[in-house]
């Protein structure tokens, strides 16, 4: 696989209107999308930093993964995501083939229209790795 940079750090937050003041006001950043993705029970926003994004994850449901991810270790760094150059699904085959566990074994719609897969934490030492193409 070819990754060209780090598209985003995604952060898990309690509430999304409590975090974005920290990122604007302090970091004076500006959060130009505010998105809710459905199938995965999140809302996100965004902050541009440079190539990389800063995406925010609240849990739109208290089953959700981040709201799950909140119970077990509370708020802070909740993944990163590589943007791949030669696509999602030929990345998430050549890594399953050398062994990595998968969340993903396709990729699958993501916030701003990417296409992303996860890889599991138990085969990335502990960090949930996600890829994503535009
Ligand atoms: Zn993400």
């Amino acid at each position: 696989m070819k990754i060209s940079h780090i598209e985003h750090i995604g952060i898990a937050v309690k509430n999304l209107q409590d975090a974005i003041p920290y990122y604007e006001n302090i970091l004076g950043l500006k959060c130009y999308n505010v998105e809710e993705v459905a199938d995965q029970k999140v809302k996100t926003a965004f902050f541009q930093v440079g190539q990389t994004k800063i995406e925010l994850l609240e849990s739109a449901d208290p089953e959700g993964t981040i709201a799950k991810f909140i119970d077990k270790k509370g708020e802070g760094v909740h993944h990163i995501a590589y943007a791949v150059a030669d696509g999602v699904n030929n990345a998430l085959s050549e890594v399953a083939g050398k062994g990595v566990q998968l969340i993903d074994k396709q990729g699958r719609k993501g916030a701003e229209g990417l296409t992303i897969g996860f890889l599991h934490p138990k085969s990335t030492q502990g960090v949930l790795t996600e890829l994503c193409e535009k």
